[in-house]
C-alpha cells in the first residue's frame, strides 16, 4: 500500500504542538515507516514543500502575510488540512490581546523595530481556508495525535469528545475547585480530552482547549460573579485562550 504523505507545518505559535510529534520517542520510528513525511522544517534538514500531500498539519494562528502565503499553500497541495492545536483552531495564546491595538503592542513588545512590521490580528486557520479536522489542545494529547494518525491509516478520522472538562474531573472523583473552594476555574465551557489534568492536582482548568460545543457562558459568567470574581478577572481569564467567547451570550 503506497505511503500517506503528511506534512507538519508551523505558523505563529511556539512549535508546542508540533514537539507533540517529536515527543512521540516509541512510537516515531513506526510513524516514519508508516507515513511519508513530505514537510517538516522542524523536524527535517530538507525544508522544500514538494507535494502532493495527503494530510497536512497545521500549528499556530495566521497573524503575518508568510503566515497566510504557507496555509494557502498547504491547502493547495493537500486533501486533507488539519488544524493541529488551540491556535490553529481557536487563535490560541496567540490571540489573547486581539482586543488591543495591533500597532501598539508591537511598539510596546518590539520598540522602534516594530515599525514597518508586517503584522495582523492572529486568527484562526478556519478564517482563511477550509479546515477538515481539528485536534485541539496547548499542547494536544500525543494520545489524540497518534489515534488520529492511526485512524487516518484506516481511510477515517476519530471522534473526540464533545463535553467538557468537568465530565472528566468529576469522573476522576476530583474536588470541585469551582463549587468547593470557589476558585476561577473553566472546566464547565471546555472540550474535555485531557482527563482532567489540571484539577486533578489541585489547579484549576485556564481553558488551554479551548470551547466546549454549546459551552453556556451566561451560567457560568453569573457563577463566578456570584463567587465574588469580578467581570474583568474573568474576561481576562476567558480571552487566554480564546478571544472571542459571547459573554452576553443567553442561557
Ligand atoms: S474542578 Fe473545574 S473542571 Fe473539575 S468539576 Fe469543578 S469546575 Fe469542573
Ligand atoms: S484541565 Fe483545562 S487547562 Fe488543564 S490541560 Fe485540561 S483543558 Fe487545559
Amino acid at each position: 500500500m503506497k505511503k500517506p504523505t503528511i506534512a507538519i507545518a508551523g505558523l505563529t505559535a511556539c512549535s508546542g504542538c508540533q514537539l507533540t510529534l517529536l515527543n512521540c520517542e516509541d512510537e516515531l520510528s513506526e510513524i516514519t515507516q508508516r507515513f511519508l513525511v513530505d514537510y517538516f522544517p522542524l523536524g527535517l534538514t530538507e525544508r522544500c514543500m514538494t507535494g502532493p500531500i495527503d494530510v497536512a498539519f497545521v500549528e499556530g494562528a495566521v497573524s503575518t502575510p508568510d503566515d497566510l502565503e504557507t496555509v494557502l499553500k498547504l491547502r493547495s497541495y493537500s486533501r486533507l488540512l488539519v488544524a493541529f492545536g488551540t491556535c490553529a483552531l481557536w487563535g490560541g495564546v496567540a490571540a489573547m490581546k486581539n482586543h488591543e491595538a495591533r500597532r501598539e503592542l508591537a511598539a510596546t513588545v518590539y520598540g522602534a523595530a516594530a515599525d514597518g512590521m508586517k503584522t495582523f490580528n492572529p486568527q484562526p486557520l478556519h478564517r482563511f481556508v477550509k479546515v477538515d479536522f481539528a485536534i485541539t489542545g496547548c499542547p494536544p494529547e500525543k494520545g489524540e495525535l497518534l489515534v488520529t494518525l492511526a485512524a487516518l491509516l484506516r481511510g477515517t478520522l476519530p471522534e473526540f469528545p464533545s463535553y467538557p472538562v468537568c465530565a472528566q474531573c468529576r469522573g476522576r472523583e476530583n474536588l470541585c475547585l469551582l463549587i468547593e473552594r470557589g476558585e476561577l476555574c473553566l472546566g464547565p465551557l471546555i472540550q474535555a480530552g485531557c482527563h482532567a489534568r489540571c484539577p486533578a492536582v489541585g489547579i484549576v482548568c485556564e481553558g488551554c482547549r479551548g470551547p466546549v460545543a454549546e459551552a453556556n457562558v451566561a451560567a457560568e459568567v453569573r457563577l463566578l460573579l456570584d463567587k465574588g470574581f469580578s467581570r474583568e478577572e474573568i474576561v481576562s481569564r476567558m480571552q487566554r485562550f480564546y478571544p472571542e467567547w459571547d459573554y452576553d451570550q443567553r442561557d
